[in-house]
């Protein structure tokens, strides 16, 4: 039951005839009681980023998962698009974003200190009022050492007013986080954007990774972007890399890290910490 609301959210979401209304009202419902509920139905899971040259994981992605007691267990695609929608996406951020901070200040503090965590923020969050004022909060609030904080943002912004985008952009910089550009290469990508902004990481999205050894022109991509992240003095990251060919391929274009189920698929934080940081030591 859970899955097929989640498979058929998309055209829920577009279809009107009474059944999907329907539908997309019980999803409606049991999102708002979720998020406003004491007891927690999201989940955050951590997927392993890691070091190209030394296979050492250095950072990890946060990534959101909904247990819904009626509905059953949930990945984002089969919600964060209605939580945008309704405007729920801030709330469910807030606390993943909480979670993360809590989550990396622990492992900082229990033999990772350089550990970084990468958290994505929708851009209908982004674009919210108070959004800088909101986060230096939760930062503050969790005692995480901001510099060990990814944000990821999606191009979609670019769709914005430019000017707000970039100011809020700075504002959250100052406060410590690194910033990284998701999806790469999938939606407005215009070098126009990505010179104004004040990026650490582009993050190359999984699609021009499908058929990378096979196609020349997503090789090419793939060149052009390490050369680019060269120049402004960005840090490459490239996701879904599921095949060690491609690993290997990616590693020799220069990739700084490589992030995909190759590595490791997202898992739940005691998971994730047992089987890819007790392996893993800081560099001495
Ligand atoms: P994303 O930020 O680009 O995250 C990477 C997605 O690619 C994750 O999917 C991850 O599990 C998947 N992935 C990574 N490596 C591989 C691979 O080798 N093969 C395949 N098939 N998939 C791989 P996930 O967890 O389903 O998340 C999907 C998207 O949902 C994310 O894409 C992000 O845009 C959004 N999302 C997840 N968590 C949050 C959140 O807390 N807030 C917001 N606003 N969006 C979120
Ligand atoms: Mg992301
Ligand atoms: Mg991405
Ligand atoms: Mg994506």
């Amino acid at each position: 039951e859970a899955k097929k609301a989640g498979k058929n959210q998309y055209s829920i979401y577009d279809n009107t005839s009474s059944e999907n209304v329907s539908k997309r009202l019980d999803i409606e419902n049991n999102m708002r009681q979720a998020v406003a509920s004491e007891i927690q139905e999201f989940l955050v899971y951590y997927q392993p980023v890691v070091d190209a040259v030394t296979k050492k994981c250095t950072s990890c992605e946060a990534l959101v998962r909904w247990d819904s007691k009626s509905l059953g267990f949930m990945g984002p695609s089969d919600f964060v698009p209605l939580a945008e929608y309704l405007g729920l996406i801030t709330s469910i951020g807030d606390y993943v974003l909480e979670e993360a901070c809590n989550q990396c200040r622990y492992w900082n503090e229990h033999g990772y200190p350089d550990f970084h965590v990468n958290v994505n923020l929708s851009v209908v969050q982004l674009l919210q009022k108070d959004v800088v004022k909101n986060i230096e909060k939760i930062l503050l609030k969790t005692g995480v050492n901001p510099k060990n904080i990814n944000l990821e943002i999606t191009e979609s912004f670019a769709i914005n007013d430019m000017n707000r985008v970039l100011e809020i952009i700075k504002g959250l910089k100052k406060l410590g986080p690194r910033i990284a550009l998701d999806d790469f290469g999938t939606g407005y990508s215009s070098l126009n954007y990505i010179k104004q902004l004040p990026l650490d990481l582009i993050k190359v999205d999984k699609t021009f990774i499908d058929d990378i050894l096979e196609d020349e022109y997503a090789q090419a991509f793939v060149r052009l972007i390490v050369e680019l992240s060269k120049t402004i003095g960005t840090k490459l990251v490239v996701e879904g890399v599921e095949h060690q060919e491609q690993y290997e391929l990616l590693r020799g274009l220069g990739v700084h890290y490589i992030q995909g189920f190759y590595f490791g698929k997202p898992a739940a934080a005691k998971d994730f910490e047992q089987k890819y940081l007790a392996s893993w030591k800081p560099e001495q």
